[in-house]
C-alpha cells in the first residue's frame, strides 16, 4: 500500500501574507490527513517562512529545484545542503518550465536528482511529454528517456527514496487535465518499465499526477491504482481547492 501525497508547487508565485495565510491553513489540514503525505514547494525565498511556520505539523515542505553542487561560486543556485538546512523534505527536479525555460537536459535532471538524494532530499522527478509527442503517441518515449536517464546515474534502487510526478506538459496550467483513464495508462506504464530493473522498487515507488488538477478532477484521478496523489500548480495557491484535494486523497488512502 502507497501512502498518497498530496504536493503544492506554488512556482512563481507568493507573498509574505500569502505564504503566512497557506502555511497556516494546511498544516492544520495536514495534521487531519495522517493517511496522507502533504507538501508543498516554495519559492527558495519562503522556504525559511514555511519553515517557521509549518514545523511541529504534518506539512512538510520543499523546494522548486536544486542545484548540482552544494556550495561554490554558483551565483543564484540553492544548494541542497542550504535546503535541508531549512528542513526541506522535498526537492522538485525536472519540472518542464525549468527543461523548457532552463534548458535542462535529462542529464541535467539527473544530477539535480542525484544532488537532492545524496544531501539527504527525496527528489521529486518531474517527467511528461509534450502536445506534440502526445499527438505522435510518444508519451511512454518520453517518459521512459527521462526516468533512464536517472537509472543510468543513480541505479533503480534510488526510486525507494524519491517520487515521479507524470505530469503531460499540455495539461499544465492549461485547465485541460488528462482523463482519468489517460492518466492511469501512463502511470501503469511508468510502472511496468520501472518493473523490468526491479518488481520490488515499481511497486513502491509513489507516482503522482499533475497537470490542472483540481478539485472537481482530482477525485476520479486519485482512484485509479497506478496514481498515488498529484503535483498540484494553480490550485495550490488556494486554500479551499487544496484543501479539495486532499480530501481526494484521504478518500484513496
Ligand atoms: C505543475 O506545474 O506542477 C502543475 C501541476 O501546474 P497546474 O496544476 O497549475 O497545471
Amino acid at each position: 500500500m502507497r501512502t498518497p501525497v498530496v504536493m503544492g508547487n506554488w512556482k512563481l508565485n507568493g507573498t509574505k501574507s500569502t505564504v503566512t495565510e497557506l502555511v497556516k491553513a494546511f498544516s492544520t489540514v495536514a495534521n487531519d490527513a495522517k493517511n496522507v503525505d502533504v507538501a508543498v514547494c516554495a519559492p527558495a525565498v519562503f522556504i525559511g517562512m514555511v519553515e517557521s511556520l509549518a514545523t511541529g505539523s504534518n506539512l512538510k515542505w520543499g523546494s522548486e529545484d536544486c542545484d548540482v553542487h552544494t556550495q561554490g561560486a554558483f551565483t543564484g543556485e540553492n544548494s541542497p545542503v542550504m535546503l535541508k538546512e531549512f528542513g526541506c523534505t522535498y526537492a522538485i527536479v525536472g519540472h518542464s518550465e525549468r527543461r523548457g525555460y532552463h534548458n535542462e537536459t535529462n542529464e541535467v535532471v539527473a544530477a539535480k536528482f542525484k544532488s537532492a538524494l545524496d544531501n539527504g532530499l527525496v527528489p521529486v522527478l518531474c517527467i511528461g511529454e509534450s502536445e506534440a509527442e502526445y499527438d505522435a503517441g510518444k508519451t511512454l518515449d518520453v517518459c521512459k528517456a527521462e526516468i533512464k536517464a536517472v537509472i543510468d546515474l543513480c541505479g533503480i534502487e534510488s526510486f525507494n527514496n524519491a517520487i515521479i510526478a507524470y505530469e503531460p506538459i499540455w495539461a499544465i496550467g492549461t485547465g485541460k487535465t488528462a482523463t482519468p483513464e489517460i492518466a492511469q495508462n501512463v502511470h501503469k506504464g511508468i510502472r511496468e518499465f520501472l518493473k523490468t530493473f526491479s518488481a520490488e522498487v515499481a511497486d513502491g515507488v509513489r507516482i503522482l499526477y499533475g497537470g490542472s488538477c483540481n478539485a472537481k478532477t482530482a477525485p476520479e484521478l486519485f482512484s485509479q491504482p497506478d496514481i498515488d496523489g498529484g503535483l498540484i500548480g494553480g490550485a495550490s495557491l488556494k486554500v479551499a481547492d487544496f484543501t479539495a484535494i486532499i480530501e481526494a486523497a484521504k478518500a484513496n488512502a
